[in-house]
């Protein structure tokens, strides 16, 4: 396990039993998350986000694999242990945590009051001003929470979140209730934290659009890692590809999105290639200089009748080349 890695998911896996019937909520899922990296977690409904982030703060236990976080085994924890580890070292804010404070506190005395409860003396109402001033609240701090709008109220609660100072902040659709702009002001809350105190940050998302505020994006679908978007650096995109493409790139951040090869050596590859190919059920690989060639591999029958299409195709080339030579010599 390396010293740089802050999280570690190995093979998660996640089965609920309501009544009769098993729902696999992940299905042998790896993650690796670097300590104080800016990570945006994107998927369908129902596609294991909310469970991998109960598992990861120590709200739920998986069924099998392994977790770690900051070099702590979280199956090794008693009850108790983790309930421990939950209080101390893990920040959450939810889609509507903002609900959860409270409405004729102040944005100050709402950010303090976790430090109470857990029986600081000292430096409370100092670290709330400074976490109040990371998620640009300053002016607005002596405001009950209540005059407060949804954003700013939601930026509260990402502060309450760090209150005791925990390493690891985990936000579960924390943009969910709110408009496009406001959401950005939520995502800079994130991004000052993360810079400033250091603090590794799980963001929980339904919007693509979350990729330019990160540093890195995973996919999950069916309970699994599916993809992964890193951001590219604008130099690398303007190798020959026109003098447009590298005015664009000067312009935008680029993006892209690498498969996830799981522990097993499995990778899942895109839908739209799925249906664009005709991929069903097997696929052929072939072994090429710079790489492989994942291919569609038919069944016998249409195979035939494939490569009977493709050497026909090659003869007639063939011939209207030959014709084209004979014509040229003719000249
Ligand atoms: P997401 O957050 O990506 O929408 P969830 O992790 O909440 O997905 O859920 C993944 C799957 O597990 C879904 O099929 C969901 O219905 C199921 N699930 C989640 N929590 C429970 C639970 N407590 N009991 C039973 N099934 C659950
Ligand atoms: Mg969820």
């Amino acid at each position: 396990m390396s010293q740089e890695s802050f999280i570690i998911c190995d093979n998660l896996v996640k089965i609920y039993k309501v009544a009769q019937l098993e729902v696999v909520a992940l299905q042998g899922l790896d993650l690796t998350v670097a300590r104080g990296e800016l990570l945006g977690v994107v998927g369908a409904s129902g596609s294991g986000k909310s469970t991998l982030m109960n598992i990861v703060g120590g709200l739920d236990r998986p069924t099998a694999g392994r977790v770690w976080v900051n070099n702590q085994d979280l199956l090794k924890m008693s009850d108790l242990a983790l309930d421990h580890y939950r209080r101390a070292q893990v920040g959450f804010v939810w889609q509507q945590t903002a609900r959860n404070l409270i409405p004729y506190l102040s944005a100050e005395e709402n950010v303090e009051l976790p430090m109470t409860l857990a029986g600081t003396v000292r430096g409370k109402r100092k670290r709330a001003q400074m976490l109040l001033e990371t998620v640009g609240l300053t002016r607005r701090r002596r405001h009950a929470l209540s005059q407060l709008s949804g954003g700013e109220q939601q930026r509260v609660a990402i502060a309450v979140a760090l209150a005791n100072a925990p390493r690891m902040l985990l936000a579960d659709e924390p943009t969910g209730e709110v408009d496009t702009e406001t959401a950005l002001t939520i995502y800079a809350a994130f991004r000052r934290l993360n810079t400033e105190l250091g603090v590794t940050t799980l963001i929980v998302s339904h919007d693509p659009g979350i990729a330019r505020h990160v540093d890195r994006v995973v996919a999950i679908r069916d309970g699994k890692l599916a993809a992964e978007t890193m951001r590219q650096t604008k130099t690398e995109r303007v190798n020959g590809d026109g003098d447009e493409a590298a005015a664009e790139a000067e312009e935008e951040e680029v993006f892209e999105e690498l498969l996830v090869l799981d522990s097993a050596g499995r990778l899942q590859i895109p839908k739209h290639l799925l249906e664009e190919y005709g991929f069903q059920g097997r696929a052929r690989i072939e072994v090429h200089e710079d790489g492989v060639l994942i291919r569609p591999a038919m069944r016998q029958g249409d195979e035939r009748a494939a490569s009977a299409a493709v050497d026909e195709l090659a003869e007639r080339k063939r011939r209207s080349g030959l014709l084209g030579r004979l014509l040229h010599r003719g000249h």
